[in-house]
């Protein structure tokens, strides 16, 4: 049986490197696909966004409504947001209007948009940027909110709603408070009392989303306090736009963000979390498609692609392509992690937690074959990782202590270490000091053995053992899917061992042509995985024997 089983994967390699060819067929024809689409409605969605701008230029005559429809069932997208403002500019309610109707004749779900952006007296800061002390700027965006209102019954609010003014309008305001102090509290009462009761004063059925932007560590030095406005919005969206971690221009970002700010995000909003949002400014398909694998993987129930004017120009269709051949697998990834509790390192950020010199550190992290479990809290956990961020937790020692004297794994990154220098003796053999030294980019640089090692001890509660270069990321789902991603550009040969594994089969591979080769000897399987490349292992264990998931009670 064993036999036949590692026989069947060597000619499944061996086929699938004679495959790998650009001009293969898509999987499903686009009726299929969006039949496929409307199917999983519930599981998963594909949304697009039109901007006040796209209204105007790309949707204002019948022919360009029609190609936007039509580009709406090739791509599975079955919900839209169309946008009343942007950049200072209004889209007319008669637009507005007409496309409303022509998308929901086509079977396709519509919701409003806005974009707060060029909204009164500007921002001593980003240019697009508002003061939102300026009592007539309030009103204007009261304004806008109403008007939207009158026509939707669900708003997105994009990522522009924060200030980093410093006129003396709002010098004066803030008094004796941090700005991060300041303007939390400013765009918590901007959001109850300019948008979401005026708006629910005109449409009392009207459901508002607050899409966070994908800056994790800077939401509160801005405005965007993830506690207060998440409880006082219907819902909540993800910013999971990594770009192209190579491009310079578009803020380097690892594409490992996605899923740690998608996951995060996820915790602090529980069933009012939406979906996640991405782009394809500075990206490739390759770099284009990782974002959505991440977005699924890390459970949003809808991918946003931003936006429909974008994807039309520059490298949007290619991207638009790729990613079509990947949706039927998306769906299927969905279905895979829908719900299910993941395990690993334990790696809070908590809310308005300042980073120092560890900006995203998380995202780097998780980029070393480290499998983390995102959350707000420090919490019981098997195996904990923590940074300069923990110290916002007003009890860091007495969790730490008992981490400690359980002799829990510790990772702990050398920032950490020196603020608690003098406070308690974290010395022992189970905890290990990640040096950072200010630049978080550069830990991608460890070295194969030292990763190795690393990950020994901190994912021995586990049972587990992973071997791969830097850029492969682990991910535990549930009690049997294990998620192994190569976003190096070289082919990668991983080993991964698992105490009284019984077998383990691949249950997906992406992309489409990706050339993946799991061989399973004892307790090891060995992956050999092409460039850019995601494959879902099922596990079983001879014992039968499922680990509980992660301990979530309370110290
Ligand atoms: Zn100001």
């Amino acid at each position: 049986m064993i036999t036949l089983h590692v026989l069947l994967i060597f000619f499944a390699g061996i086929i699938s490197k004679e495959i790998p060819d650009a001009t293969r067929r898509p999987e499903m024809s686009n009726i299929e696909l969006w039949e496929l689409a409307n199917k999983n409605r519930d599981l998963l969605r594909f949304s697009t966004l039109f901007t006040a701008q796209n209204v105007r230029d790309l949707l204002s005559s019948d022919e360009g409504l029609n190609k936007a429809i039509d580009w709406c069932k090739q791509t599975a997208v079955t919900h839209v947001y169309v946008e009343s403002f942007r950049d200072g500019y209004t889209a007319k309610k008669s637009a507005l209007e007409k496309v409303k109707k022509a998308f929901l004749d086509a079977g396709i779900d519509v919701s409003g948009c806005v974009t707060t952006t060029q909204v009164g007296k500007k921002s001593t800061g980003w240019n697009s940027i508002s003061c939102f002390t300026d009592v007539p700027t309030q009103e204007h965006l009261q304004k806008i909110f109403e008007y939207t209102a009158s026509m939707f019954d669900e708003i997105m609010i994009d990522d522009f709603l924060f200030t980093d003014c410093e006129c003396d309008e709002c010098s004066k305001a803030r008094g004796d408070k941090s700005w991060s102090e300041y303007r939390n509290n400013l765009m918590v009462k901007m959001s109850r009392e300019r948008i979401l009761a005026p708006a629910r004063k005109v449409n009392p059925n009207v459901k508002i989303i607050i899409k966070y932007p994908q800056w994790y560590d800077n939401f509160h030095n801005r405005g965007y306090e993830v506690v207060r406005e998440t409880q006082d919005y219907d819902k909540i969206w993800v910013g999971t736009e990594t770009r192209d971690p190579d491009n310079k221009q578009w803020g380097q970002k690892a594409q490992y963000e996605a899923y740690y700010i998608m996951r995060w995000l996820g915790d602090i909003g529980g069933e009012k979390t939406g979906g996640g949002w991405y782009d394809p400014y500075g990206t490739n398909p390759l770099t284009y498609a990782e974002q959505a694998r991440q977005t699924v993987l890390a459970d949003a129930k809808e991918s946003l692609l931003f936006c429909y004017g974008s994807l039309l120009t520059d490298t949007g269709p290619a991207n638009v392509e790729k990613l079509r051949t990947e949706i039927p697998r998306l769906f299927k990834l969905a279905e895979i992690v829908r719900g299910k509790q993941i395990k690993g390192i334990l790696a809070p950020k908590p809310p308005n937690s300042e980073a120092y010199k560890e900006q995203y550190i998380f995202d780097y992290v998780g980029m070393l074959g480290l499998p983390l479990v995102p959350t707000p809290e420090i919490e019981p956990a098997e195996s904990v990782f923590l940074s300069v961020h923990a110290f916002e937790d007003q009890d860091i020692i007495p969790k730490l202590f008992q981490i400690v004297i359980e002799n829990k794994p510790l990772l702990v990154t050398d920032g950490f270490s020196d603020m608690l220098k003098g406070q308690v003796d974290i010395s022992g053999h189970n905890v290990q000091i990640l040096k950072v030294n200010g630049d978080p980019r550069s830990i991608m640089n460890m070295d194969r053995e030292s990763l190795y090692k690393l990950r020994k001890r901190m994912l021995k509660p586990f049972g587990i053992e992973f071997d791969a270069p830097s850029k492969v990321s682990l991910y535990l789902i549930g009690d049997d899917h294990v998620v192994i991603e190569n976003f190096n550009n070289e082919y990668v040969e991983t080993q991964l061992c698992i105490t009284r594994l019984a077998d383990a089969n691949s249950v997906l591979k992406l992309p489409v042509d990706a050339d993946i080769n799991v061989k399973v000897e004892d307790e090891a399987i060995n992956v050999f995985m092409s460039p850019r490349s995601m494959v879902v292992l099922q596990v079983s264990n001879k014992d039968e024997y499922i680990p509980e998931p992660l301990s979530r009670g309370e110290f």
